[in-house]
C-alpha cells in the first residue's frame, strides 16, 4: 500500500527534525521525514556542531535569522527538557587597526539593529575572561546576548516535538529511493511506499549528490570543520565564547567545566563518502598550543576528544534554502557555511511557511533561484569570522526581518508527564534516568535513596516512563532539591515549595539567591597543599563525636541521617584536637563520581587550616581509589569553605539558585 502525504523530508539532521515539526505543526500538513543511519563512523554535521550562536553584524537579515533561532531553541529545549540554550555572551577580540576598524563597523551595524554590543578595552576584555592573556589585544566586541547550544539535546528536543506534532519519523539503515512521479509528486520507496506532493532535501553533505541525483543541481561543496574538546586545569566557570581574530580561534565553555576549541575550516571540496572524520594532527597541535598560549593561567589542557565534520559552501556565503531551480515541489535548506545550528530554527520556520503559503520574500536573501544551474565549480571560501571585510558589500542591506515569537506547543506538559511519590529505594533502581543535571546526574539515584531512607520525600515525573523530573524534601534543613529541565516540571516545584525553598539549577525566574558549585577532575588534580593537622577516614565509633560536633552546627537534623551509616557510599574525613572532634568532611561517592557534603569546622579551631586539609585528604583519597570527579555545593557565600575548597584544587564551575516561597 502506498501511503500519500503532503511532503516527505529527506534527511533528519537538525534541519530536516526542525522543518518537518514547523510543516506539522498546528495539525497543518502530513509530513514524513526519512532518516538514514549514515555511516557511524563519520558524524552529521549536527553531531560535530561546536554549537555556538553568535549574533554577527554581516548582515541584518542573517542576525534577525540567528535571533529568531535563539528565542525557537530555548523555548523547545525548555518544552522538551533538554539541556538549554545557555546565554554566555561571545567577545571578538582584535589586535590590528584593521581588526578594530572592523569591530567598529560591526558593532555599528549591531546597534542599528537593537542588538547590544559594547566595543571594549583590552582591560575591560580581561575582566570577561580573567584566566586568559589578552593583554595585546586592541580591543573586543562584547555581545552579550550570544549563546551556545548542545546541538544533539536540540536536535532529539525537535525529534521529540516531531513525534508530538505527528510527524511519521522513518529513520532507516540506507537512503530510500526517490523518483518523481508523472503527476509532478515524489514517490519515496522506504520499507514502505510513500507518495507526497512536496520533497524537501535536507541532507546535509551529501545534498549536492542527492539533487544531482533528481536532475536539479544547485552550486555546492561540502568542506570539512574541525573542532576538539580540552579539560583545563583548574575545570573552569562557563565565560564568554572568545573569537580571536588574528589567532582564527573560537573557544566557548562546554558541559562540566571544559572548553571547545575550533579554527576557521577546509578550503577545499569534500566527497561525502570519503572525507576523513578525525581531525588533522597539526590542527590539534595548533589548537592546543593556541590554548596554552591564550591561557597561560590554566596549569594544564587535557585534549579529551577531536573531531571533524562536513559543512556546505554556497557560492556567496549565505544559506540555500528555497524552491530548487527547476525542480517542480522540490525544496531544498543547505549552504549554511559552517552556520548552520545558529540559522536552522528560523529558515526552517520560514521554508515550512514558503511550502504551506507560497510566501517565499522572507527567504529571499537565501533563494536558491539566485545562481544559474550551470555556475561554474567554485572553492569552498568559508572565512572565519563571519563577517565580511569586503568593502563592496558594505554597508550591508537593509530589511531586517522581524523576531516572532515561539510557535505554540500542542500538548500542555501537565498533561504528559504523570508524577508519582516514591517510598521504598528498590523502586529508584527501576528508574529510566534521562539527563537532568549537568553535575549531579551519577549522584541522583542516591539522592533519592538518601531521601526514603532519611524519612523525606522523593517525587518523580515521568513522561512515556523516562524520569524528566526528581524533587527531593524533608531535608533537616526545610529546603527541597528539584532536578528537571523542563520549564513545567520546574514551575511546579516553583509552586510547591517547603517552607525553606527549593533549590534549582537553572534560573527559572528572577530572585534566586546564588549556590555556587565547585569540583575538581581527580585525573588532572595535583596535591599542591600540606597537610598539617591530622585527619583519618572516620570509623563508625567516631560517629557519636562527630554527631554532636554537626549537631553543634547543623541542629538536631543530621540525627536521622546519622542513623542510615555506616553505608559504602558514604566516607567521613575527621581532624581531632585531643581526642576531639574539631572537623569532618564527608563523601558520598557512586563509583568515578563524588559529591563533597557536610563539610565544617568547629568555630574555636577556624583558621588553622583544618578546613583545606579535610579537603585535601579527601581529594588525595579520591585520585587513590580511582575517584574521577568530585562536586560540591557552596552556600550563602561562605568564603571559608571557599577558600578552602580553592586551596584543595577544586574550582568555581557553575551556579545553581536557591527559591524561597514568595512572602
Ligand atoms: C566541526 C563543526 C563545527 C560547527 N560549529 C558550528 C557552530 O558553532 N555554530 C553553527 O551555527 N554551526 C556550526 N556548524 C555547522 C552545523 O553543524 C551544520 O550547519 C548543521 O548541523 C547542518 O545541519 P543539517 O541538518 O543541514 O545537516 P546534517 O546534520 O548533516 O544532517 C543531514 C542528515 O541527512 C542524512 N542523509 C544524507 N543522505 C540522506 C538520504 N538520502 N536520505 C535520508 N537522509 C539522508 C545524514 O545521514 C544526516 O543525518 C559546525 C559544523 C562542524 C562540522
Amino acid at each position: 500500500m502506498t501511503e500519500r502525504v503532503d511532503v516527505a523530508v529527506l534527511g533528519t539532521g537538525l534541519f530536516g527534525a526542525a522543518v518537518a515539526f514547523h510543516l506539522a505543526r498546528e495539525g497543518s500538513l502530513r509530513v514524513v521525514a526519512f532518516g538514514t543511519a549514515g555511516d557511524p563512523s563519520r558524524p552529521s554535521g549536527t553531531a560535530a556542531s561546536a554549537g555556538i550562536l553568535t549574533l554577527q553584524g554581516w548582515d541584518p537579515w542573517d542576525l534577525a535569522i540567528v535571533r529568531e533561532s535563539l528565542v525557537e531553541y530555548r523555548w523547545l529545549a525548555e518544552e522538551e527538557g533538554v539541556e538549554s540554550v545557555r546565554r554566555n555572551g561571545g567577545v571578538r577580540v582584535a589586535r590590528t587597526d584593521e581588526g578594530v576598524r572592523w569591530l567598529q563597523r560591526v558593532q555599528s551595524v549591531l546597534e542599528r539593529e537593537g542588538t547590544e554590543a559594547t566595543l571594549l578595552g583590552a582591560e575591560a576584555v580581561g575582566e570577561l575572561l580573567p584566566f586568559a592573556d589578552l593583554g595585546d589585544v586592541r580591543a573586543g566586541l562584547y555581545t552579550p546576548d550570544d549563546s551556545v547550544v548542545h546541538s544533539t539535546a536540540v536536535h532529539e528536543a525537535y525529534l521529540r516535538a516531531d513525534r508530538r506534532v505527528g510527524v511519521d519519523l522513518r529513520l532507516g539503515d540506507g537512503p530510500p529511493e526517490v523518483t518523481s512521479t508523472p503527476a509532478s509528486e515524489w514517490r519515496i520507496e522506504g520499507d514502505s511506499g510513500v507518495i507526497a506532493g512536496a520533497l524537501v532535501v535536507a541532507t546535509g553533505a551529501w545534498t549536492k549528490q542527492w539533487l544531482t541525483q533528481l536532475g536539479s543541481p544547485i552550486p555546492l561543496a561540502p568542506f570539512r570543520a574541525q573542532a576538539l574538546r580540552a579539560r583545563p586545569r583548574p575545570l573552569l566557570a562557563p565565560f564568554p565564547t572568545l573569537h580571536d581574530l588574528d589567532l582564527n580561534l573560537y573557544v566557548r565553555p562546554a558541559s562540566l567545566g571544559r572548553v571547545l576549541a575550533g579554527d576557521g575550516t577546509g578550503v577545499q571540496e569534500e566527497n561525502p563518502a570519503e572525507w576523513n572524520p578525525d581531525a588533522d594532527g597539526p590542527f590539534v597541535e595548533h589548537t592546543l598550543a593556541s590554548l596554552s598560549g591564550l591561557f597561560p593561567g590554566l596549569p594544564s589542557i587535557h585534549v579529551e576528544a577531536s573531531w571533524a565534520g562536513l559543512c556546505t559552501a554556497s557560492p556567496d556565503r549565505f544559506p540555500l534554502v528555497g524552491r530548487v531551480p527547476g525542480g517542480n515541489h522540490l525544496y531544498v535548506a543547505t549552504g549554511f557555511n559552517g552556520f548552520g545550528t545558529m540559522r536552522a530554527a528560523a529558515l526552517a520556520r520560514r521554508l515550512a511557511d514558503g511550502i504551506r503559503f507560497d510566501r517565499w520574500e522572507p527567504l529571499r536573501p537565501a533563494d536558491p533561484l539566485r545562481f544559474p544551474a550551470s555556475l561554474a565549480p567554485f572553492e569552498p571560501h568559508p572565512e572565519f569570522p563571519l563577517e565580511s571585510d569586503d568593502e563592496k558589500s558594505w554597508p550591508p542591506r537593509e530589511g531586517a526581518a522581524s523576531v516572532t515569537a515561539p510557535p505554540s506547543h500542542p500538548a500542555e506538559v501537565g498533561n504528559r508527564v504523570h508524577f508519582r511519590i516514591l517510598s521504598v529505594t528498590a523502586e529508584i533502581d527501576r528508574l529510566q534516568w534521562t539527563p537532568l543535571s549537568e553535575w549531579f546526574d551519577p549522584l541522583l539515584p542516591l539522592f533519592a535513596k538518601d531521601a526514603i531512607r532519611t524519612g523525606g520525600t522523593v517525587e518523580v515525573g515521568e513522561e512515556d516512563g523516562l524520569v524528566r523530573g526528581l524533587r527531593l524534601s524533608g531535608s533537616s534543613e526545610g529546603v527541597g532539591s528539584g532536578f528537571t529541565r523542563t520549564r513545567a516540571i520546574a514551575e511546579r516545584y516553583l509552586g510547591r515549595m517547603e517552607p525553606g525553598g527549593i533549590y534549582l539549577e537553572e534560573a527559572w525566574r528572577s530572585g534566586g539567591e546564588l549556590v555556587e558549585v565547585f569540583a575538581a577532575d581527580l585525573r588532572d588534580w595535583v596535591s599542591e597543599e600540606r597537610i598539617r593537622n591530622p585527619v583519618r577516614i572516620a570509623r563508625p565509633q567516631d560517629f557519636p563525636k562527630m554527631r554532636e560536633l554537626m549537631r553543634g552546627e547543623l541542629g538536631p537534623g543530621v540525627d536521622t541521617w546519622f542513623a542510615t551509616l555506616p553505608r559504602a557510599e558514604e566516607t567521613a574525613f575527621l581532624c581531632e584536637v585531643d581526642g576531639r572532634a574539631v572537623g569532618v568532611s564527608w563523601l558520598s561517592r557512586v563509583g568515578a563520581y563524588a559529591r563533597g557534603h557536610s563539610f565544617l569546622v568547629h568555630p574555636r579551631f577556624r583558621g588553622l587550616g583544618i578546613g583545606s586539609d579535610l579537603l585535601t585528604a579527601r581529594m588525595l583519597w579520591l585520585r587513590s581509589t580511582g575517584g574521577r570527579q568530585v562536586v560540591s555545593e557552596i552556600y550563602d557565600g561562605n568564603a571559608a569553605s571557599r577558600t578552602a575548597a580553592e586551596r584543595a584544587g577544586m574550582a568555581l564551575v557553575g551556579r545553581m539558585y536557591h527559591f524561597r516561597p514568595s512572602q
